[in-house]
């Protein structure tokens, strides 16, 4: 992996907007500190797009479209994007197909098998209200489960043939073709009728771990906060810039680069 650049070297002028993960990146220790929310404002304010990517359940993300200052919110690692119209809620999804029984049933089997093969592993406890994936506590409701155990979890999700992604406190399976950046490419076509690839630049986007994976890889302008650092041994590529502090600080030390110079 590169050596991450300073944000300060990163050209913020010509940006539209900024798409972000929430947890430990908008968040610190599990809450939204008044000053990355006031963040989040200001940009709001000042005009830009302001998109969250989350593998938060689609529960969470009805009340994030309707009450947070953003745009759209997309949910469950990119199975779909909610967005207020004419304050009326509007939720598209990347693949129906995920509804499909068979795949429930064999999530079943999934779920079953982590818990019996990796003690300390729980089901996240958002999960009640998820419409496509399987969420597996690795360190939010439960003890932090160790590196091993972690791969253990992913292991049993491949062998299975889901996707997974590791966020900084659940991995995520699930079935279907799609992640954020999936979600995110149709978000700017149907709401900023944009082709995502002829615009990649005049977005950012910040996250903090392996979930973001494939957003750090494909933005010219992707950024990680500083605890990005603790999830090196699981990127394989990181972000191109990294903040100076952590969580919700870093996202606020980004926010204010964007609107000092823009
Ligand atoms: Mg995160």
């Amino acid at each position: 992996m590169d050596e991450f650049k300073s944000i300060s070297q990163m050209e913020v002028k010509s940006l539209k907007g900024l798409f972000f993960d929430i947890d430990d990146t908008f968040s610190t220790k599990g809450k939204i500190t008044p000053e990355a929310y006031q963040a989040a404002w200001k940009l709001y304010r000042a005009g830009k797009i302001l998109v969250p990517l989350t593998g938060r359940p689609a529960g969470w993300c009805d009340h994030i479209a309707r009450m947070w200052p953003v745009h759209a919110v997309i949910g469950e690692n990119g199975a779909f994007y909610c967005t207020m119209k004419k304050g009326r809620m509007q939720k598209y999804y990347t693949e129906e197909t995920c509804r499909e029984e068979k795949r429930i049933k064999k999530m079943a089997t999934i779920k079953e098998e982590i818990l019996r093969e990796v003690p300390g592993a729980g089901v996240a406890s958002d999960q009640s209200w998820r419409e496509f994936d399987l969420a597996i506590d690795h360190g939010e409701d439960v003890t932090r489960l160790s590196r091993d155990k972690i791969e253990r979890i992913v292991d049993i999700f491949k062998k299975h043939g889901a996707n997974v992604r590791i966020s900084s406190i659940h991995v995520n399976g699930w079935f279907g073709e799609y992640d954020k950046l999936t979600a995110l490419r149709m978000y700017v076509k149907q709401e900023l009728g944009m082709d995502l690839d002829n615009c990649n630049t005049e977005f950012a986007f910040i996250g903090d771990s392996p979930n973001d994976e494939p957003l750090f890889s494909y933005f010219k302008k992707s950024v990680g906060v500083a605890n990005v650092r603790d999830y090196s041994p699981f990127l394989k590529t990181g972000p191109r810039y990294v903040t100076q502090q952590r969580n919700g600080m870093g996202f606020v030390e980004l926010a204010e680069w964007i609107l000092a110079v823009a």
